[in-house]
């Protein structure tokens, strides 16, 4: 049986009005999840033991099952599976003081992000990307992109315990660059982001602390300025021009490069926030120094950062990363053009699993 989600708000009052429950259980009980992190019932100490139980037979608090989990100094790489059968992945990144601060050498645990999926598959079909070549299967609900934070928290708590001041770890930035174009599922994103910024019921993040990455569906940009959504906005850019974008990117031929840069240019207008242009680093494609030039012209001038991001290389694409050295040039060019730039390491490539690629391999492996 599928339990009811404890984010669904109605069903939560329904079960406390009909067990004469005070309203402030309801508050008690989402401090449980969202404060003390808990995922499970019977952790959740500050209600009773028949409330527990009661609560344990109805609803759930991750609505996907956890199938597997890899991990490395820097990221964790969980895979859940939904209740119909479908993975998909989060990653929980680790960013460390560069300083030691014990006997044991140890870097400090500065902040932690969390990749979360908001799609299982996806409709785009880049060329570099896994998920892409898997197409698309649903769109997730709110419930289940929340889920992936509920149970990081958890995984967080269980790891790391609590900081200097007593608070718990925790997830402090989420951005939705695993599996999916979330703006292609806007409304159920928009109900996700609107749990993460709140603070009853809610995460409390900051809306500087939660960004949205898509490949440039121009209709989800308009939206998200004309209903104000506070967060950070990233670019999948890859390419700046639009017949090497076209090639990479399907999605450039339904919305080119000079449409997308206007609406940018709106979007930086209504909200003030600096764009994040996200641009993989692919050998003898997107990594030739008139490429880094033309990227300088187009962006001089604008509210923007770039990301370098070097492509993961993967058994299932025949695509190969930059050489270190290509890249240092490239940014260098960057920078003599007055771009603000950083070199991503793309998540999880320690641990050899790019976007998608374990479900990618499990499909392949079922077909053969
Ligand atoms: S890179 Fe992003 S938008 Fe492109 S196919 Fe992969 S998940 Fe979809």
């Amino acid at each position: 049986m599928i339990k009811t989600s404890i984010l669904d708000a109605g069903k939560l009052q329904e079960f406390t009005k009909e067990r004469k429950l005070q309203p402030f259980r309801v508050k008690q009980i989402y401090q449980e999840v969202f404060k003390n992190q808990n995922i499970n019932f019977a952790d959740m100490t500050t209600l009773s033991k028949d409330l527990r139980e009661d609560l344990d037979k109805e609803f759930s608090v991750v609505t996907l099952e956890v199938d597997k989990i890899l991990e490395d100094e820097s990221t964790t790489k969980i895979w859940f599976q939904t209740h119909d059968g479908f993975m998909i992945e989060a990653v929980i990144i680790y960013h460390r003081q560069d300083e030691k601060y014990n006997k044991n050498d140890e870097k400090k645990l500065n902040r932690i992000t969390l990749c979360i999926s908001s799609q299982v598959g996806c409709p785009m079909g880049c060329l570099f990307c896994v998920t892409g070549k898997l197409g698309f299967k649903r769109n997730l609900t709110r419930d289940e992109m929340i889920s992936q934070i509920f149970y990081a928290n958890k995984y967080i708590k269980d790891k790391f315990g609590k900081q200097d001041d007593g608070t718990l770890f925790g997830v402090r930035n989420v951005v939705f660059m695993g599996m999916g174009e979330p703006l292609l599922n806007y409304e159920n994103v928009k109900k996700a982001i609107e749990i993460m910024l709140r603070q009853e019921a809610g995460f409390s993040l900051s809306k500087r602390h939660v960004t949205i990455s898509t490949a440039g569906i121009i209709p989800g940009i308009r939206q998200l300025i004309k209903d104000e959504i506070p967060v950070k906005l990233a670019i999948s850019l890859h390419a700046p021009n639009q017949a090497l974008r076209d090639k990479l990117m399907p999605i450039a031929k339904a919305y080119p490069l000079e449409a997308l840069e206007r609406v940018l240019s709106d979007y930086v207008k209504a909200s003030d926030n600096r764009i994040f242009y996200e641009y993989i680093m692919i050998k003898n494609m997107t990594d030739k120094p008139e490429l880094a030039r033309e990227l300088v012209t187009m962006l001089r001038r604008k509210l923007a950062h770039v990301n370098l991001i070097p492509y993961n290389n993967n058994p299932a694409i025949s695509l190969t990363e930059s050489d270190a050295k290509d890249i240092q040039i490239f940014k260098k060019i960057l920078e003599e053009g007055g771009l603000t730039v950083t070199v991503r390491d793309s998540m999880g490539r320690q641990m050899k699993w790019a976007c998608g690629q374990l479900w990618y391999e499990k499909l392949t492996k079922e077909e053969e």
